[in-house]
């Protein structure tokens, strides 16, 4: 079931773009993530690409250049990556081992042609990152148990944990129109809250503004209506992993959580990083499912398959940095709020999609599906401020010696992640980032 380890996950392959070889650098040539990307200031269709160091390849123009070739390639002259999802896993794979090579140090390609550099890089300096896939539905996980457990303990302080969590991956249905790019500003958003117990409730900003550390999955060939995914096959679905930001409003979403779940409290805004991290690049990374504690029950049969049990985790650390305007005046590095990681979780993803299409739902090519905050049960691990604060009630004290319940306007809320596990290469997610405005938008019909 799971991806075998190949040629290119050798961990000492370098390659002839030389930024791409210092270590703790994002993307080595293990890497090799998807994004699209258009030149900054200049007039042109958005295209696909793949992160080398601090360079862009640019797929198409290699194709014109004759460097690779087949359905994969070919499926690259587009501004986004769903024909390329659609084509599966077969396809992937040998779109990654022609770039693995082509961009090798020991590259015959590139000895023979090596002036082609400029037509087929460009400086990631030079370029404006766009959301890399359009995305026609997006599904958001609970799947950390300290999150569900945590948040429980705040909204329901004598019954945190619901009595479905062991056995169902719950999620709800996202809002896929309002997921933007990193580096996209997030809008304090307006809303019904309700400050006290028993006031009536008021139509204004939020006051609590927060973060979700979260993985998105995003799907690859889908399959069709009425027939599900067995957990057996649903690794086969997954493209990559990229970060997610799911900017949530605490007190909008206090108001309106019962009966139906989250609603605008998140719909507002979603921020993703703009580089997909293949399946098959994190194959070296992967972990046993989460291990349940004695007196657990095991997962119901169609959630349960030995392969996903021995591997269906992956090895992922993420880390949020929190960076005011203050901050920023007085040059102070962000500051790094939460490490977390993905082997925390306590449904694999592979869980989830097969949870996900178990009624006969279908997964379309682009669907994102997010992890749930990424929680562990150490301080130093909670992923959202509502956690950190205990829902504000302790505040966290900045190195500029602000405090903060929430979010403020002007706060920069910065994620990373990376996978490292000797002997293999670490690579990285890159950032998802985003900073908050205030909440005044002029309406523009
Ligand atoms: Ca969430």
């Amino acid at each position: 079931m799971a991806i075998k380890i190949n040629e290119t996950h050798d961990p000492n392959l370098t390659s002839w773009v030389e930024s791409s070889n210092i270590s703790g650098n994002d993307f080595p040539i293990q890497n090799l993530p998807f994004g699209v990307f258009k030149r900054t200031h200049v007039d042109e269709e958005p295209r696909i690409g793949v992160a080398i160091g601090d360079q862009i390849l640019d797929i198409a123009a290699c194709v014109r250049a004759n460097l690779i070739d087949g359905p994969a390639a070919e499926s690259c002259f587009s501004s986004h990556l769903n024909d390329l999802l659609a084509l599966g896993p077969e396809s992937w794979s040998i779109l990654r081992l022609h770039l693995s090579r082509l961009l090798r140090a020991d590259s015959s390609v590139y000895q023979a042609h090596y002036e082609l550099s400029d037509q087929i890089l460009v400086p990631m300096s030079q370029a404006t990152l766009l959301l890399p896939v359009e995305i026609g539905d997006y599904t958001d996980a609970y799947a950390s148990i300290y999150h569900a457990t945590n948040v429980g303990r705040l909204f329901r302080p004598d019954n945190p944990l619901l009595p479905n969590y062991k056995f169902v991956p719950v999620a709800y249905h996202g809002r896929a129109s309002s997921i933007a790019a990193s580096g996209s500003e997030v809008r304090r958003p307006k809303g019904q809250i309700r400050q006290l117990a028993d006031d009536q409730p008021v139509f204004m900003a939020s006051t609590q503004l927060d973060y979700e550390v979260e993985a998105g999955i995003i799907i690859g060939p889908g399959n069709q209506l009425g027939a599900a995914i067995p957990i057996s096959q649903a690794e086969q679905y997954i493209f990559g992993i990229c970060l997610v930001n799911d900017w949530s409003a605490r007190d909008i979403q206090r108001w309106e959580y019962q009966p139906l779940g989250p609603f605008l409290a998140k719909s507002f805004m979603t921020s993703v990083s703009p580089w997909i991290v293949t399946m098959e690049a994190l194959a070296p990374y992967r972990s046993p499912a989460f291990s349940r504690p004695l007196g657990d029950p095991q997962p119901l049969p169609y959630l349960f398959a030995l392969g996903d049990q021995a591997q269906g985790g992956i090895d992922l650390t993420v880390e949020v940095y929190l960076c005011s305007s203050l901050m920023r005046e007085q040059h102070i590095e962000p500051m790094l709020l939460s490490r977390s990681n993905l082997t925390d979780m306590y449904w694999t993803f592979a869980q989830i999609i097969a949870h996900h299409t178990s009624n006969g739902c279908n997964l379309c090519p682009g669907d994102m599906i997010a992890s749930g905050t990424i929680s562990g049960p150490s301080e130093d691990s909670l992923g959202s401020l509502l956690e950190i604060t205990r829902g504000g009630k302790e505040l966290l004290a900045l190195p500029s010696g602000e405090r903060r319940a929430f979010l403020e306007d002007g706060d920069e809320v910065i994620m990373r992640g990376f996978c490292e596990r000797g002997p293999y290469a670490r690579i990285g997610l890159g950032e998802c980032q985003g900073c908050v405005l205030p909440a005044e938008l002029p309406f523009k019909g």
